[in-house]
């Protein structure tokens, strides 16, 4: 069903290109690749080019002033505060986005579990987070091309006996409620396994303090979480491959397609590459 729907996903986004449609999806234990598409894969799909015959700026059709940002900022690098401020790959590129949509970015903290639910009631314009596509939420938002991709990681103590995914079994596993690494982990091991956290921080926390055997979490904020804490490590696996887009209210064609020109542009001139490149180097 699963690898059904996912071709069903890359059937549409095939037919859809044209009108600037995308879905994205995310790949798990040897799914097929459902279809994931880039802003740049796009435009080299279509050959359009956002704006560079006018020299205009993507400035879109939402008439938008203010536009907010529902996100959970204890998710480095893409969302965290220092201080009051928030920074990251997903502020950073939502602020550059808004800019090219002539609007100044609010950012709404929240838990990760209600961005979904902030979207669809309209306290928020779009959700950003780290956000992994998947054909579940497809079902509740829209989500725009593809800017990132994540990695599902299992981080264990140093010395563990857990060595890989098999290893697993029947342990302990922490992880962020609501989140990929939650749904797949109460899948594949158990519910009963799987203690969730209101924030990845808490899960590595519970780790260290021996209430769980393993955090199941994005790659990046483990990296951050490991280079943070001793005692860390991370498997060298993949448990699952995904893409990262925003979410905006199903339905909401104009933000939908403002927000998608405004990545296209921002993806061909540089400036997304520029901003991860600042927070996750080369290894
Ligand atoms: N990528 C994961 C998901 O979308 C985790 C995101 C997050 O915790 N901010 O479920």
């Amino acid at each position: 069903m699963k690898k059904f729907l996912s071709i069903m996903a890359l059937m549409l986004a095939l037919v859809l290109t044209m009108a600037a449609f995308t879905a994205c999806g995310s790949t798990k234990d040897g799914d097929e690749t459902t279809a994931g598409t880039t802003a740049a894969e796009n435009n080299a799909a279509t050959g359009t080019d956002t704006d560079a015959d006018t020299g205009a700026d993507t400035e879109g059709t939402t008439e938008l002033t203010t536009i907010k940002m529902g996100t959970n900022a204890a998710f480095p690098p893409y969302e965290y505060k220092e201080g009051d401020a928030f920074v990251g790959i997903d502020v950073e590129i939502a602020e550059a986005i808004a800019k090219e949509l002539g609007a100044t970015l609010e950012i709404v903290d929240m838990e990760f579990d209600s961005i979904i639910t902030s979207v669809n009631q309209g306290e928020v314009d779009f959700g950003m987070a780290g956000m992994t596509v998947t054909d579940e939420r497809l079902l509740e938002v829209d989500f725009t091309y593809s800017y990132a991709t994540g990695v599902q990681s299992v981080i264990v103590l140093d010395g563990s006996d857990i060595k890989s995914l098999d290893d697993l079994e029947g342990k302990k596993i922490g992880v962020q409620l609501g989140t990929t690494g939650d749904i797949y982990a109460s899948d594949d091991y158990g519910t009963e396994n799987v203690t969730k956290y209101g924030k990845g921080a808490d899960a590595v926390i519970a780790l260290k303090g021996g209430d769980v055997d393993a955090v199941i979490i994005d790659n990046e904020p483990a990296k951050a979480f490991v280079a943070e804490n001793e005692g860390l490590a991370i498997l060298d696996t993949e448990y699952a491959v995904e893409d990262y887009a925003i979410a905006v209210k199903k339905g909401n064609t104009e933000l939908l397609d403002d927000i998608n020109a405004a990545l296209e542009k921002l993806t061909e001139d540089g400036t997304i590459d520029a901003i991860i490149g600042k927070y996750i180097k080369a290894e």
